[in-house]
């Protein structure tokens, strides 16, 4: 993030505006708008410009700029046709301290002024960080199709009730109270009333809300492989609810960042040998954050349901007596597969499919092979095998000893769906070829049957020949 946003409160403040012509026309219109104190220093200031500053207790206008007219400004803007004053102004004010815009100049301005669409007090800002002003201005052409005219009634009516609703429903249940009633039916409803009916409306809707102990809920929510275009409406309605978010390793940071701003983030990742106490752990944070009667969010990778432990949070929760939802999401093999153009069922390949874990390929002593390669793999079946990369070997030996062909084709797809997507084509012969391109750390999937070829010619994400065949 190049720019960092702030709305500035300019009420009585002093700014300073080097220029006297159409753009620092708008300038000047809009600072005042803002109630900020204006001075101009120009050479020649247009007729509109000079009428603009007619009020002279908050403005003024001098025939040319000198660095001491910074002293006391809060901002400055630069918007001559003189490009050499203009970057003078720039660096002067980068000297005092105060904060320059040299207009339609990015590389000289320490803030931006962003295109606006106004509701006031909704105010939408939109910038491109200064990159395409065309396309800012298409954004809020946009905006301002989308959101009533009268949203900024509804906002103020909010305001005038937000302290009583705060007195009468106290911890977060006055968020709830308003997340519940704020609806787009609601706004669009309101949006088209006078001022007087919203704040009538409002506020009957509070007479009637009973203040409960509203007990906490759990959200099992599934975010999918990772790309947050694949992230369900109702998960990202809920990341937008949530208290406290306790998410593990394979949540993508850009999934993260839309989790409602001031929630909690607990991150509650599994480290490998150390799995019951931490699953213990999980539950334990799960039932004390609810018992506060939060609304918390178990954000997991993929789908909660599959390779993810679902079944055990949600016996613990419904034990305690703590109301759930179970929020599906996408799983690696759908999303990868589809990301990395290999159909999992096929008329011509395949007509089973099975998802499988490659913990139990090993087999040790607590823990036998379990898998029944010959019974889920080959001829006109495709096997998902997930946490199998480590297991490389044991896949491979697991597959010929069921008499499978050492020539039917694997897929590694790594990071699915990601930026970093990596698919590699090889044979069930050398899985372990396959698994030694594996990056250390990267969430991977191998996909066994005739389907996983197809990846040659399917693929579609990012660059098609990013497909690579193993040696
Ligand atoms: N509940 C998850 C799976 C958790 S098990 C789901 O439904 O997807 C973790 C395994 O999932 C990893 O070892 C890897 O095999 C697989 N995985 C998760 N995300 C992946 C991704 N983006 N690309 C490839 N494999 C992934």
């Amino acid at each position: 993030m190049q720019f960092f946003p702030v709305f500035m409160d300019l009420r009585g403040q002093d700014v300073l505006v080097v220029g006297g012509g159409v753009v620092a026309e708008r300038k000047i219109r809009a600072l005042l708008s803002a109630g900020a104190r204006v001075h101009v220093a120009a050479k020649v200031a247009s007729a509109k410009v000079q009428a603009l500053l007619a009020d002279e207790s908050i403005c003024s206008i001098e025939p040319s700029y000198e660095e001491s007219q910074l002293a006391g400004k809060r901002l400055v803007f630069a918007a001559t046709d003189d490009t050499e004053l203009n970057h003078r102004v720039f660096r002067d004010a980068e000297r005092r301290g105060v904060l320059a815009n040299v207009v339609d100049d990015s590389a000289h301005c320490r803030f931006i002024s962003p295109a606006v669409v106004d509701r006031s007090p909704v105010l939408v800002a939109i910038s491109t960080g200064g990159s395409s002003p065309v396309l800012a201005r298409r954004l809020r052409r946009w905006i301002e199709q989308l959101l009533p005219h009268g949203l900024g009634k509804v906002a103020r009516a909010a305001a005038e009730l937000r302290a009583e609703v705060k007195k009468q429903l106290p911890n977060g249940q006055g968020r709830r109270f308003w997340e519940a009633r704020m609806t787009d039916a609601n706004l669009l409803r309101w949006a088209g009333k006078a001022p007087a009916a919203i704040l009538k409306e409002m506020t009957s809707l509070l007479r009637h809300v009973q203040p409960v102990e509203s007990p906490g809920m759990v959200y099992l929510v599934g975010a999918g492989p990772g790309n947050p275009d694949l992230l369900t409406l109702r998960a990202l309605d809920v990341l937008g609810r949530a208290d406290v978010v306790l998410h593990d390793r394979l949540v993508s940071n850009e999934i993260l960042d839309l989790v409602r701003r001031d929630a909690e983030r607990i991150y509650v990742g599994k480290q490998a040998g150390n799995h019951h106490c931490q699953q213990e752990e999980i539950h334990r944070i799960m039932l004390e954050q609810a018992a506060l009667g939060r609304t918390v969010v178990r954000l997991k990778g993929g789908d909660a349901f599959i390779f993810g432990r679902g079944g055990e949070e949600l016996e613990v929760l419904r034990s305690a007596g703590v109301p759930y939802e179970v929020v599906p999401g996408i799983t690696a093999a759908t999303g990868s597969a589809a990301f990395a153009g290999i159909p999992l069922t096929h008329r011509s390949h395949a007509q089973a499919l099975t998802f499988v874990t490659g913990h139990s390929a090993a087999g040790s002593l607590d823990r036998p092979t379990k898998i029944d390669w010959a019974g889920i793999a080959g001829e006109g079946k495709t096997a998902v095998v997930y946490m199998g990369i480590k297991q490389a070997e044991a896949i491979r030996k697991g597959l010929l000893d069921a008499g499978i062909s050492a020539r039917l084709p694997v897929a590694m797809v790594e990071n699915g769906s990601r930026d970093e997507q990596r698919v590699i084509v090889g044979t069930v012969g050398n899985i372990p070829a396959l698994a030694q391109q594996a990056s250390r750390g990267s969430p991977g999937l191998l996909v066994i049957g005739e389907v996983a070829a197809l990846a040659a010619q399917l693929g579609w994400f990012v660059n098609p020949r990013e497909v690579k065949s193993a040696a």
